[in-house]
């Protein structure tokens, strides 16, 4: 596919350092299988012309870039955009994804899906394709999530999905991803694990990144014909990091576009209790790849928090790991606090609520406004929208009298 990564990741599915293949002998065998198919499919016509018709016409795209005219005029500062993941069939970018991920499982005569989830976003946006595909889905989610994001639970189970409650742990995302990793290798030959981020083993950080790329070359397209140039700067969240690469990764060889990279500083960086691996955190091996994660001095990983359950995840995607030594993409935190505050700022100044993942994205630009110049073109990927988000911000409190 266009606009992928041409160098990254290297034959042994390493980014510098991070990335890689830290699984048992079984996975390994799958993962091969897996790479096989998905390097000859990316170049099969049929392939690509079937997941272009379902982009377009299941998914909705593309996606438009959107002049944030209010919020720039009350920012007094460079112009903003949103690129409109929200818009997104299932109501974020995920789905750029599963569809990709559905066609592969199909092509190699897989049946039974699985999947991890956190928000119930990536849950939601498997069990929607595979509705689509009549293929049997199974999605591990920590109990913790699954009362946070009950409807996303109740949409699941309308889809034929099976939700498996994971109560190990914190009975969170990190629980939930290590359950389905423990489901495919027992049911390997039988199963195609649909992972929702660029993180785990080679080669989901490449597949899942190149499916999500879709984003960075429509909103090159889109800049091009509104400024005439790519855009001065593109900021993102980052839970696993796919939202962001997917936009920054047709970007990084133009070094005149800043690339930042916002993660979940929950209570604060200094409470300990946050999702900022790449601020906080140092490079150690979670769910079968080496990248930065929050660990504590017995080699624990640390429980993370974040208000949005889409970023409350204590690893990130290997290739940031790398992006961040290099310099290349800069990245920042934003406080629960903070996120809710542009939560609530965005909706009503622009008429769209934003997820309180993208909120973090949305919070970053509005404390550094100050860092852009008044002409500067800024693109925030608005990387789904926040329905799913409401109960959490009525049980904060927001939407009291
Ligand atoms: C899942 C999710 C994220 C975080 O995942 P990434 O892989 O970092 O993109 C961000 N925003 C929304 C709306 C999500 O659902």
């Amino acid at each position: 596919m266009a606009g992928e990564s041409k160098r990254m990741p290297d034959k042994k599915g390493r980014f510098g350092p991070y990335g890689g293949r830290y699984v048992p002998e079984t996975v390994i065998y799958a993962l091969d299988e897996l790479e096989r198919c998905y390097r000859q499919f990316k170049k099969d016509r049929r392939f690509r012309s079937e997941l272009k018709g379902l982009l377009a016409d299941f998914v909705g795209r593309p996606t438009p870039l959107y002049y944030a005219e209010r919020l720039t005029a009350f920012l007094k500062g460079p112009e903003i955009y949103f690129k409109r993941e929200d818009l997104n069939h299932t109501g974020a970018h995920k789905i750029n994804n599963t569809v990709g991920q559905i066609l592969l499982a199909q092509r190699m005569g897989k049946k039974r899906i699985i999947a991890e989830t956190g928000a119930g976003q990536h849950g939601l946006a498997t069990a929607t394709v595979c509705a689509r595909f009549g293929m049997s889905c199974i999605v591990y989610m920590g109990t913790e999530d699954m009362k946070r994001q009950k409807p996303n639970v109740e949409k699941m189970r309308l889809l034929g999905a099976k939700v498996v409650p994971v109560t190990s742990g914190s009975a969170t995302l990190k629980d939930a991803t290590s359950e389905a990793l423990r489901d495919w290798v027992t049911n390997v030959r039988s199963t195609f694990y649909v992972l929702g981020s660029v993180v785990g083993p080679h080669p989901y950080p490449m597949i899942v990144r190149d499916f999500q790329t879709i984003i960075g070359r429509e909103t090159r397209r889109q800049s091009l014909r509104l400024f005439k140039t790519p855009p001065d700067a593109i900021i993102a969240c980052v839970g696993g990091g796919s939202n962001a690469l997917g936009i920054f990764a047709d970007f990084l060889k133009d070094d005149q576009v800043k690339l930042i990279g916002v993660e979940a500083a929950g209570y604060g960086l200094t409470s300990g209790q946050h999702a900022a691996p790449l601020a906080k955190g140092k490079p150690g091996v979670l769910h079968g790849a080496f990248s930065y994660l929050i660990y504590d001095d017995d080699g624990q990983v640390i429980l993370p928090h974040s208000i949005s359950a889409g970023l409350d995840y204590p690893g990130v995607g290997p290739e940031h790991s790398l992006l961040k030594d290099s310099g290349r993409v800069t990245y920042g935190t934003v406080t629960d606090a903070e996120a809710l505050r542009a939560f609530e700022q965005v909706s009503r100044l622009e008429g769209i609520i934003p997820a309180l993942e993208t909120s973090h994205a949305l919070a970053w630009l509005m404390k550094h406004k100050r860092k852009f110049k008044k002409n500067e073109k800024i693109v925030v990927c608005l990387s789904g929208r926040g329905d799913k988000d409401m109960p959490i911000v009525a049980s904060a409190g927001m939407l009291d009298e």
